[in-house]
């Protein structure tokens, strides 16, 4: 099992913000999403889009993504539960920005490809989850944002994982 190691590039505070997991599945797996039903992941890469505004910012909601041990209550759960994350892109506004970062993702199809279905239950987008067969850019991203969405900045956090048992 892998389990995230907090790197010193960990500048994230309790800010409100939107930021992007990047996910890594080693191999292919099948995961059943709650209710949802059982899906198929392709070794590669999954970036998945969200927003914090609650309590604790920005931190608050990163770090229970980063828990591998916990209780499923979004679908993004049962991706985090099972996969290690490798990379959050962040930038800290007060808008929820997850919407307009999940178009700029499916803007690409070449780079990423849409996974129906998943984490996009309170809003009409088709998804906020995407597969990317490598190690996804921040460059690239930040491209495709277009310049009317481009926050300020944003920032990566690159995590290290480590073999454990
Ligand atoms: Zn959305």
């Amino acid at each position: 099992m892998h389990r995230p190691v907090l790197g010193r590039q960990n500048q994230m505070n309790s800010a409100p913000g939107t930021y992007a997991l990047i996910l890594k599945s080693p191999q292919s797996m099948s995961v059943r999403v709650g209710k949802v039903g059982i899906f198929e992941f392709m070794p590669g890469y999954y970036i998945y889009t969200g927003s914090a505004r609650g309590p604790g910012g920005l931190k608050a909601r990163v770090s229970r993504h980063l828990k591998m041990t916990k209780p499923c209550h979004w679908h993004i759960d049962y991706l985090t539960t099972r996969m290690p994350v490798v990379a959050i892109w962040y930038s800290y506004s007060n808008s929820s920005d997850e919407c307009l970062w999940a178009a700029g993702l499916q803007s690409n199809r070449q780079k990423y490809a849409e996974v129906s279905g998943l984490g996009a239950s309170d809003c009409s987008c088709l998804t906020h989850l995407f597969f990317c067969s490598k190690y996804p850019g921040l460059d690239d991203f930040t491209a495709n944002l277009g310049a009317a969405n481009h926050p300020e900045s944003i920032d990566v956090w690159r995590i290290h994982s480590r073999q454990s048992d």
